[in-house]
């Protein structure tokens, strides 16, 4: 679909986007001044002017085209600058939210609500005082999120409360290792396939460097490791012996901690890589399906089967592997609800102490953008999603995390299931940016939380995995400089 912003305001373009987005799925948009109009073809313009009045800002949307309407909202003027920009927003998205939903007649799941983690705005509200029941109720009537999506908030956020507290001298791990077998077409990770391989003893070399300075700095700073998380890429589609340097490396600081490794793709998985796992304290595997149904799994360009994941799955619980997680991914092309119910049956059959179910997202990076591939009906993938909840429920498992991403079928959510006591300390806190992140290799964010106000500040790690196997030295330096400024 093709949209057109009229707006003196074109640094509010993008937020107007989003909120179309939440109606009508995938679509590019134009923003023109007032008097640039008339230009460009398109299926919907919204024109936003801004109108003071009094003490008050009134923004006013009106929408043309294939759908037609106006709205309006207000705005308390703030002297202070970030608020004024955020009330300001909100006024805009909310306006013109007002005019799709009357329209529409459609009540999206999350409302109006366009960022990635909805939960981020419950602990803000809890913050300033409100109770969590305060907070969720603020999100249904002001941001018209439906009951399902209050009870789903309802629920993460009463676990991860249960959940052990983020201590200020421990950091998480994370350890990146960029090689995937293929290229799944929704990815859009900067990952590589592994090819030849040449790369990969280089990399390991570099990622043994950046270990080995990491432990130092922590000795340094005082600090110790609270949870290691491997992933990527795909960490199993390293040979053995270079993923017994990287886990042998890592054992004295993961010792007795969290430790996951994403063991993603069940046709990298062998004994041998799993017997490394337990011999150097590995604690808990993801081995993600996707899907059960072998044509969809060769139509998003990976080359194993429902089978091998079943196989993966029972080697692994047969070798004492207690903490296992599984992914599924909602809406992927090709399936129906009573394909996406199948492969919920094989997951409900194998028991995982975890299972995390996706959306499908088709970002710009994806071989699926690419081809133009649309997203799935909205609605379809809403009931999937439920129909996963209802399971999930049924296993004992109960929602721990969820974010949002940008290009979701139906504006909808990813959301982590896990048995009491097999929650990721690390997706909550990554998720919820809580705890310190030390990220290691090509692509890695490290990041430090100030103890109060929610400030982050980052240090990247070159994507490249040229570059960063070149520049190793330099990442390093990078997150010795973290520690040393000012937050
Ligand atoms: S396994 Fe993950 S990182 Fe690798 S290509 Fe697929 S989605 Fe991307």
């Amino acid at each position: 679909m093709k949209l057109t912003i009229i707006t003196k305001a074109p640094e509010l373009a993008n937020d107007l986007a989003d909120v179309a987005r939440i109606f009508f799925g995938q679509l590019e948009y134009t923003v023109l001044a007032p008097d640039e109009e008339g230009q460009g073809d398109t299926d919907i313009t919204v024109r936003m002017a801004e109108e003071p009045r009094e003490d008050k800002t009134r923004v006013r949307v009106t929408v043309s085209g294939s759908v037609s309407g106006e709205g309006s909202r207000d705005f308390d003027t703030s002297p202070d600058a970030l608020e004024h920009k955020r009330v300001r927003k909100r006024a805009a998205k909310l306006a013109l939210y007002d005019v799709f939903r009357s329209v529409t007649g459609r009540q999206p799941p999350w409302g109006a609500l366009t960022g990635i983690r909805p939960t981020r705005l419950v602990y803000q509200q809890m913050e300033r005082g409100k109770s969590l029941e305060e907070a969720l109720n603020w999100l249904r009537q002001d941001f018209d999120v439906t009951p399902a999506k209050v009870q789903l908030l309802r629920e993460i956020v009463t676990v991860q409360q249960e959940l052990p507290a983020v201590r200020p001298e421990q950091v998480e791990l994370y350890v990146g290792i960029p090689f995937c077998v293929t290229r799944c077409t929704y990815c859009s990770f900067s990952s590589g396939e592994i090819g030849s391989g040449k790369l990969v003893v280089p990399y390991v070399d570099a990622l043994l460097r950046e270990i080995s300075a990491v432990k130092q700095l922590l000795m340094n700073l005082g600090m110790s490791v609270s949870t290691v998380y491997m992933g990527g890429g795909t960490p199993t589609s390293l040979p053995a012996p270079q993923l017994k340097r990287v886990l042998e490396a890592l054992r004295p600081l993961a010792a007795g901690k969290e430790f996951t490794v994403e063991a993603g793709r069940p046709d990298t998985i062998d004994r041998e890589k799993l017997s490394l796992f337990l011999e150097n304290g590995v604690t808990r595997i993801s081995i993600n399906p996707q899907t059960f149904h072998d044509e969809t799994l060769e139509r998003i360009g990976r080359r194993h089967t429902g089978q091998q994941t079943e196989e993966a799955y029972l080697l692994a619980r047969s070798m004492g592997f207690d903490d296992i997680n599984m992914d599924l991914i909602a809406g992927l092309p090709g399936e129906d609800e009573q394909m996406f119910r199948e492969s919920l049956d094989h997951v409900s059959a194998l028991r995982p102490d975890s299972v995390t179910v996706h959306s499908l997202a088709i970002k710009h990076s994806s071989t699926m953008h690419l081809y133009g591939a649309p997203l799935p009906d909205g609605a379809m993938t809403a009931r999937m999603l439920d129909e996963a909840n209802a399971r999930a429920h049924q296993l004992g498992l109960r929602p721990y995390y969820m974010y949002r991403q940008k290009y979701m079928a139906g504006a909808l959510e990813n959301v982590a299931y896990a048995r009491p006591g097999a929650e990721c300390l690390y997706n909550v806190r990554m998720m919820e940016e809580t705890g310190h992140v030390l990220a290691l290799g090509a692509g890695g964010i490290s990041k430090r939380v100030a103890p109060t106000g929610g400030k982050i500040v980052r240090a990247p790690n070159v994507g490249n995995i040229e570059e960063y196997i070149g520049r190793v030295d330099e990442m390093c330096g990078r997150k010795a400089q973290l520690w040393q400024s000012v937050l």
